[in-house]
């Protein structure tokens, strides 16, 4: 009977789940899989990109843990594919590898300013309150107006945050640099921009319906971005999602707020619809101090068009969050246009060619580029998996492939990997540190802690 030996590179929901159905896959040969992260943690964005306030949705790290303990997949943490392992070490010991190294990079906005001084990505923001160990320990929050780009469910979790008061969000898994980041903001008033209309968003209705249940938070919405045309009404009369958005968006607009002089918080949140951002504005020191920005309208096809209006509101900080992207792999293709790399069905091609290249798969965010919930990941993988279950007649033929190669190659390289056993040291290290404070765990952040501690140094 043949055996696969496989790598997964990527420890996200993508990678989990991929192992997961290759596990239980019918098929004719035995598996044995590795599965190799550069985090010393495992659950990818679902603990590094997932808010700290959505723990229903963090729990999703239940089921992935559950695969994990399960102990039919070695686990390499804190080794960087690129760096500590190479392609050509993995087609010297397996049959084949997966990637899923997702995204965490943000996609770039054109705009004049937008590299001011104050202007971030979403991804770094989200990546500091969600104590990824890669970016840096302290945010500075000393704006009291700040605009944030973006429709989608990412630009709300990071305006939801900026509103937020420290102190709610202390029930949570945040770690203590970040609370008190957010206990020292400034903030008071957070600018949502969308460059469409209200029946347009990309925002889910119970992300939206979630802001306005922030404590002392008043939501702000503008009478003159509900003039709807006949695709919008078309909309919210046909797609229950809209229909749900609206009735949201239509009760805040006869709710106290700044706006109709009813409201009393000490933070707004304004969402503006139809205001594409043209120019991001600074002081003399460079750093962001005004967004302008042109007002749209819809342009009869389901599309817009700029109104050639141009307006300004004074800010002290922009979050752009207008999507993340995939960052290239040595020795992979990768397709630099969209941030994925290429591939059919997640067998992946040559850059140029479309010719296969033999032994090499892609699945999650990675193949598909960074769009979809974590539920998506899995039918994602059960394609990558079936092809690479049909491909056995073109897998690599490994020169080594006993069991004791990986660990005795990243030894010699000086590399301190972690295993499934440091996973669960940190874990309950993360859990004992949020017990006392009747908090589920509180986060180690720094990389060095998180693999002493995992390593039982
Ligand atoms: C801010 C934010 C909030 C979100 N909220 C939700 C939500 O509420 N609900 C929902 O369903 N979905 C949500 N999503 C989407 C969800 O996170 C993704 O669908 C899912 O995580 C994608 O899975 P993935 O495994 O492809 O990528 P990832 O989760 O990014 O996992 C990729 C893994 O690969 C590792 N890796 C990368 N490069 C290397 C390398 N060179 N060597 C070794 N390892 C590497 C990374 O460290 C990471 O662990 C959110 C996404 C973001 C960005």
């Amino acid at each position: 009977m043949t055996k696969l030996r496989l790598a997964i590179v990527g420890a996200g929901p993508a990678g989990i789940y991929a192992a997961d159905i290759l596990l239980k896959t019918e098929r004719s040969f035995d598996v044995s899989i590795d599965l190799f992260e550069q985090l010393p943690a495992p659950y990818g964005l679902v603990r590094y990109g997932v808010a700290p306030d959505h723990p229903r949705i963090k729990g999703v790290i239940n089921a992935l843990r559950d695969v994990l303990d399960r102990g039919d997949i070695r686990i390499f943490g804190n080794v960087r594919f690129g760096e500590d392992i190479t392609l050509a070490d993995l087609k010297k010991h397996y049959n084949a590898v997966i990637f899923a190294t997702g995204a965490i990079r943000d996609s770039k906005l054109d705009i004049p300013g937008i590299d001011a001084d104050g202007s971030f990505g979403a991804a770094d923001f989200v990546s500091w309150f969600d104590g990824h160990p890669d970016v840096p320990r302290e945010w500075t929050l000393d704006a009291s107006s700040v605009a944030v780009l973006g429709n989608g469910n990412v630009a709300l979790d990071v305006a939801r945050i900026l509103a937020k008061h420290a102190e709610d969000l202390l029930p949570t898994e945040i770690s203590d640099n970040v609370h008190a980041g957010l206990e020292a903001s400034k903030v008071t008033d957070v600018h949502v921009f969308g460059r469409r209309g209200p029946a347009q968003v990309k925002f889910t209705p119970l992300e939206l319906r979630e802001l306005g249940e922030l404590r002392d938070v008043d939501m702000v919405v503008y009478d003159e971005d509900f003039d709807y045309d006949d695709a919008s009404l078309a909309a919210v009369a046909s797609n229950k999602q809209v229909k749900v958005i609206d009735r949201v968006l239509q009760q805040w607009r006869t709710r106290p707020s700044a706006n109709n002089a009813g409201g009393e918080a000490s933070r707004r949140l304004h969402l503006h619809f139809w205001a594409k951002p043209v120019e991001i504005k600074t002081d003399a020191e460079g750093k962001v101090a005004a967004i302008v920005y042109e007002r749209t309208e819809p342009d009869g096809s389901g599309g817009l068009r700029g109104t050639g209006e141009l307006r300004e509101i004074a800010i002290g900080q922009l979050y752009r969050a207008v999507g993340y992207f995939g960052s290239p792999l040595s020795d992979v293709p990768f397709d630099k246009k969209h941030g994925v790399i290429p591939n059919h069905e997640g067998q992946v091609l040559a850059k140029d060619s479309n010719q296969r290249v033999p032994g090499v798969y892609a699945t999650g965010w990675i193949k598909r580029g960074p769009v979809g919930l974590i539920g998506h990941t899995k039918s994602d993988a059960m394609e990558t998996v079936q092809h690479l279950v049909n491909d056995q007649g073109s897998w690599w033929q490994p020169e080594d492939p006993s069991d004791a190669a990986i660990p005795a190659l990243l030894e010699s390289r000086g590399v301190k990997w972690t295993d499934l056993a440091g996973w669960h040291r940190l874990d309950q290290h993360e859990i004992a540190l949020g017990a006392p404070h009747e908090r589920a765990r509180v986060k180690v952040v720094p990389r060095d802690e998180m693999v002493r501690i995992s390593r039982g140094e």
